[in-house]
């Protein structure tokens, strides 16, 4: 299909979804197609009403259903991401030969991972991917992942950096915060799956721990599924046994190269675009 009929079939797609879900005619002639916005309070989250002259403000339907989608934005999956699957998964990229062997190991236990979900879910069993070097694949096999959870599975999966986390939870106690500790807390206790990417590149203090441990603990007593990142083993993970003994005892834990190729897929990319604009490869000049 060219380019054009696939924009013109999504296009399509839109106006039959956007027609179906709306069926009050009021929400179709006062809105303009496509957009989301309420049309009880025309995006304010706020209603006024007079009484006995005088106006009240109260909380339209909508805004508690906006704070929830605010306060889980945070563990959203980033759009970069969003394509990555197992099958595109690249292990050419990895250069040195015991990197390439490892890599290929790696995907082949999250193959096997992914065939048995539903037997790993029942358990609460997660993955456990790390390895010392930056950039050597982790977050992306991670997302990878989490497509295909959702995509195969049905899954709802939430992703979050560990750092972005914290900054999370430290802005619920600024004044006039739209939602609390709590509120964050409970998004990332209560996924089906959570992903959480680059633990362990935090600061390790003592509150820093305590968060943490409501969130592996919380998934640890309900049996739910988390698929960790980080640049530790969890023998050098630097937080104390509460939090490593039940990760331990709920990952495989998969063992990723010691090799960054973020470079290496840049490079290649530089390569690719000047094949597709000169025709030529780069060595050819
Ligand atoms: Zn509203």
């Amino acid at each position: 299909m060219i380019l054009e009929e696939r924009l013109a079939e999504i296009s399509r797609q839109r106006r039959d979804t956007s027609s179906s879900s709306s069926n009050q005619d009021m929400t179709r002639e006062t809105i303009p197609q496509g957009s989301d916005t309420c049309p009880l309070c025309g995006g304010m989250e706020w209603v006024i009403t007079e009484e006995e002259g005088v106006s009240l403000a109260a909380p339209c339907r909508c805004r508690e259903r906006s704070l929830m989608k605010r306060r889980t934005r945070f563990a959203d999956i980033p759009e970069a991401f969003h394509r990555m699957r197992l099958n595109t998964f690249r292990i050419d990229v990895y250069r040195r030969p015991e990197e390439k062997k490892k890599a290929l190991v790696a995907c082949r236990m999250v193959k096997e991972y992914l065939g048995m979900f539903r037997e790993a879910e029942e358990k609460g069993m997660g993955l456990y991917l790390y390895s010392g070097t930056r950039g050597s694949g982790k977050t992306r096999m991670a997302a990878s992942i989490a497509n295909e959870l959702m995509e195969v599975y049905g899954v709802g999966v939430r992703f979050a950096v560990s750092m972005e986390v914290l900054a999370e939870i430290r802005r619920t106690f600024d004044k006039g915060a739209e939602y609390t500790q709590s509120q964050v807390l409970d998004t990332l206790k209560t996924a089906e799956v959570l992903v959480l990417d680059d633990l362990g590149t935090e600061k390790v203090t003592e509150w820093v721990a305590d968060q943490f441990y409501h969130i592996v603990n919380s998934r640890y007593v309900s049996r739910k599924v988390t698929i960790f990142t980080s640049n530790e083993s969890l023998k050098t993970l630097r937080y104390d046994e509460r939090i490593t003994n039940r990760i331990k005892e709920r990952c495989y834990q998969i063992d990723f190269p010691e090799e960054s190729v973020r470079e290496h897929i840049a490079e290649e990319n530089m390569q690719y675009m000047f094949k597709k604009v000169t025709g030529m490869t780069s060595g050819s000049i």
